[in-house]
């Protein structure tokens, strides 16, 4: 008898357990000194103007981890003078001194590399192994970019005159606002700020008011490793009078955007008075097409790995799995099976392999969509409801017989279900993957490389992944085509974006 234990006694004892070790957590990130709560302005330490904070909350127990500023335009008025003002010393600097100071910088986010998951795990939710990952991940773009820094290369061109002489300079943009979301609350941020910095730009950045724990720790890492005063700045809290200011500054000379569509529209047309640089990573609705002469094994470890990292919250999860006629009866009951060896939990427990989803509205929009699929006749093979964990626990969910008038294939779920959507060809399959606004990454299983060529090709996608669920790297471009975005970053196309090109010519050189 006293081995059996009531669920809800399990449950409090699991929350009890989170709750425990989050403590444990927050000692730790405290004592490294990583715990930040104002916004960085000019390298000072600032509160809000008006005194006001906001709650950063743990989604996984819904305890308030800390009180941080709650700015606006005053305060990013104030970041982008700074910025400006430090944009004039530090672009001047020569490459390799820039260069050294993003290495140290990246040496610092390794060295600290336990202290920022732990904080990342606590505000966002993610399993503490993800939260490892992002933080290589994160450091990468930072170590790729201080290389890069060193070869931003212009051109000479031959003359069309015998006296003159035709050169291209490539030169820092300026000023540079950078907003980012929750869900890779660093990555989002070092794969902006990396090459910002290397090229000579100053930065204002806007964290999600989410995740501005993480944010913070890396600015304080930044400063740490002599980035100076105002070559890095962080305001967070009044997302829309913060983007207003930074839009409608003529010192900010380009914005660069990671979050949703909408969001980023607005952006879009809010910096046409100003004519900025634009760019823009928005939402996706990721097409993973499994072919009938798919490895089977290799498909379900990649669909699994594409759609379930973050729970689902990621704008690269495979968002609609179409399955070839021939292998949908296979490939469902094996991909049912390995979803349900997936461990919801506290991210903190390392047992954990999904975690909760950021907050209520993104439960309640799972909801929505699962509720929208099944009235009009798919069937809920795995999950489908709210977790027993409570909070912002949802099942990691499998839906079958999945078409293309329910939101579950025109809209991004953003959440951990998977929705199974059978085809006949592969010219239906092309047209069912392309059938969207969005084109930001695409999957493909199959064993026959002429069609993996085809198939690429014909995909309106920036970014393809053939026999692979996980395909990010700092190495290589990341973006979106059609509503997916604008510009790329990561690889040595990312550093374009923070460049402009000078054209001089040079006349009667005799
Ligand atoms: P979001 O609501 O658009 O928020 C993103 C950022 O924009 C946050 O910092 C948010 O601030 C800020 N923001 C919101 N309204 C604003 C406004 N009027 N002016 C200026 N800034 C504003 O997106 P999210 O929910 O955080 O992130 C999820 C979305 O991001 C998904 O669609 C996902 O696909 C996309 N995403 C895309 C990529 C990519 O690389 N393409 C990568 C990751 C995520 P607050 O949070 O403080 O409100």
């Amino acid at each position: 008898m006293a081995a059996s234990v009531s669920a809800s006694s399990r449950v409090a004892s699991r929350r009890h357990m989170g709750s425990v070790d989050a403590g444990a957590a927050m000692e730790k990130i405290r004592a490294a000194g990583l715990l930040r709560t104002r916004g960085l302005i000019g390298g000072k330490w600032v509160d809000a103007y008006d005194g006001k904070t906001i709650e950063v909350q743990n989604p996984a127990t819904g305890e308030v981890l800390a009180n941080v500023a709650c700015m606006g335009n005053r305060e990013t008025a104030d970041a982008i003078t700074s910025a400006n003002t430090t944009f004039y010393t530090w672009s001047k600097l020569t490459a390799s001194e820039r260069s050294k100071a993003l290495r140290k910088w990246h040496d610092l986010l390794m060295s600290h590399k336990e202290e920022l998951a732990l904080l990342m795990t606590l505000e966002q939710g993610k399993p503490m192994k993800e939260a490892l990952g992002e933080v290589n991940y994160g450091a990468s773009f930072i170590e790729f970019f201080a290389e890069e820094a060193k070869r931003v290369y212009g051109d000479i061109i031959p003359p069309t005159l015998a006296d003159r002489r035709l050169l291209v300079l490539k030169q820092p943009i300026g000023v540079v606002g950078a907003i980012t979301p929750w869900n890779f609350p660093l990555a989002m941020i070092t794969r902006k700020v990396g090459p910002a910095l290397a090229c000579g730009c100053t930065v204002v950045v806007k964290p999600s008011e989410f995740t501005p724990l993480t944010a913070l720790a890396a600015a304080d890492l930044a400063l740490q490793a002599g980035i100076p005063a105002g070559a890095l700045n962080v305001v967070m809290g009044n997302a829309p009078e913060i983007g207003d200011e930074l839009m409608q500054s003529t010192q900010v000379r380009k914005i660069t955007f990671t979050g949703s569509t909408a969001v980023g529209k607005k952006l879009m047309a809010g910096s046409a008075n100003t004519v900025k640089k634009v760019s823009l990573e928005l939402g996706g609705n990721a097409p993973c097409i499994v072919f009938d002469d798919a490895d089977i094994d290799v498909a379900v470890k990649g669909s699994l790995a594409a759609k379930f990292r973050n729970s689902g919250q990621t704008c690269v999860c495979a968002n609609r799995i179409l399955v070839q006629e021939g292998i949908y009866e296979k490939f469902a009951s094996a991909f049912v099976k390995a979803v349900q060896s997936l461990q919801v939990g506290n991210g903190l427990e390392e047992s954990t392999s999904q975690g909760p989803l950021i907050n209520e509205a993104a439960v309640q929009k799972v909801e929505k969509f699962v509720g929208d699929a099944t009235s009009k006749g798919a069937n809920i093979m795995l999950g489908g409801k709210r977790h027993s964990l409570g909070m912002s626990f949802y099942e990691p969910t499998v839906v079958g017989n999945v078409s293309n008038d329910m939101l579950l294939f025109s809209e991004e779920v953003f959440g951990p279900v998977a929705p199974l959507i059978p085809f006949k060809t592969e010219e239906e399959a092309i047209h069912l993957a392309n059938d969207t606004n969005a084109g930001l990454a695409a999957y493909m299983f199959t064993k026959n490389i002429a069609r993996s060529w085809r198939v690429s090709e014909a995909l309106e996608y920036g970014l393809v992944g053939v026999n692979e669920g996980l395909i990010s790297t700092e190495v290589a471009p990341f973006g979106g085509v059609k509503q997916s975005g604008l510009g790329r970053e990561g690889s040595k196309y990312g550093m374009d974006d923070y460049l402009e090109i000078k054209y001089v010519c040079m006349g009667n050189l005799g």
